[in-house]
């Protein structure tokens, strides 16, 4: 099979295309042909190298994707060749406290495929039993691989970490990444109010689209006074952040008394100036949020199949060849919503 495979980390350069031995399901595992997968923002941190943590090289990165089982392991159930699958990406331990809680993502031996082992950026991929989910009917593989990841943290987020309400208000931050794409639909469809920001007028126009009853051009508009007047003067509820240190700072500033900010990532820099004295005054929680939980996830495909919660694809690319297109799209901040490939 013809597999994307990382060495070592770098720029564009090193997602080397290489023909590898047909993987082989072992016992409890099955074998997935896969037929698309969607990038996220981890392909690049596992592509580029994150200071202090080590990646397992050489890897096949990429966290979603669907596909066709194929073969099966010894002692499979439940799952035939030739169904038509969702990978979940996270992979837990499934005899822990946490896993039996069905808090999988909180497990201590967490991995997600494609950073902590081989992923699915392939022709063929092999995954535990427990990691594939029917998928929706009449949803394609593309449509799938693009509602997995990013809207299950976008999920987690809102709901298991904000404990979002009915009637509240929602800063959505970035509105055409992945993440905060499913975060409006998912806040709209919970009952509450969201404000947006993008970085262009035609990205504004899309976080409408889906649900936004405004949005920030953060080219021109400031995000503090523009929350500020849209809420009457009082704030959000709850804001989702995954930018980190260029809009901590305006994020916690937009909170309403008690409000949440909730963070699943920080793609300009961990690092942020933190007010103390505006986190009491104002009751304010700082929450940390990373992944979700696979029966969350069955949830999600089940609002997928409804129509209730849409995929959001801002560009499509066809064969291995062009993941590095895909990359090169997801790094530039080009599109709107997810970038995924057909494989
Ligand atoms: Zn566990």
């Amino acid at each position: 099979m013809r597999a994307v495979r990382i060495s070592k980390h770098g720029g564009l350069e090193v997602l080397e295309i290489v023909e590898l031995a047909d993987p082989e399901p072992g016992p409890g595992e099955v074998l997935v042909r896969m037929e698309a997968v969607s990038i996220n923002h981890l392909d690049l941190w596992v592509r580029r190298g994150v200071p202090g943590h080590t990646f397992p090289l050489p890897i096949i990165p990429t966290s979603d994707g669907a596909g066709t089982v194929a073969a099966l392991g010894v002692g499979v159930r439940g799952v035939a060749v030739g169904d038509e699958v969702a990978v979940f990406p996270g992979v837990s331990c499934g005899q822990c406290p946490a896993c039996w809680s069905g808090d999988d993502h909180l497990c201590s031996d967490y991995g997600i495929l494609g950073e902590s082992c081989d992923g699915l950026c392939a022709e063929l991929a092999t995954v535990p039993a427990a990691n594939v989910l029917r998928r929706p009917a009449g949803l394609g593989a593309p449509e799938t691989a693009a509602v997995l990841l990013a809207s299950l943290t976008a999920w987690n987020m809102l709901v298991r970490r904000a404990m979002l309400q009915p009637g509240e208000l929602v800063l959505v931050q970035v509105g055409g990444s992945g993440v905060s794409s499913a975060a409006i639909q998912i806040a709209r469809l919970l009952g509450a109010r969201v404000i947006a920001t993008a970085s262009s007028k035609e990205k504004c126009v899309r976080a409408v689209d889906l649900g936004a009853e405004r949005c920030i051009d953060l080219g021109e508009d400031d995000t503090v006074r523009a929350v500020k007047e849209w809420s009457g003067g009082r704030g959000v509820d709850v804001v989702i952040d995954h930018v980190g240190r260029d809009t901590f700072a305006a994020s916690m500033r937009s909170l309403a008394r008690a409000g949440r900010y909730v963070t699943c990532g920080a793609t300009t820099g961990p690092k942020v100036d933190l007010m103390l004295n505006h986190v009491f005054f104002k009751s304010l929680s700082i929450l940390g949020s990373t992944m979700g939980s696979k029966g969350d996830l069955a949830r999600i495909l089940k609002l997928v199949e409804q129509s209730r919660l849409a995929p959001v694809i801002g560009a499509a690319f066809t064969g291995l060849e062009q993941v590095v297109d895909a990359h090169r799209v997801l790094e530039a901040r080009e599109v709107f919503g997810k970038v995924v490939v057909r494989i």
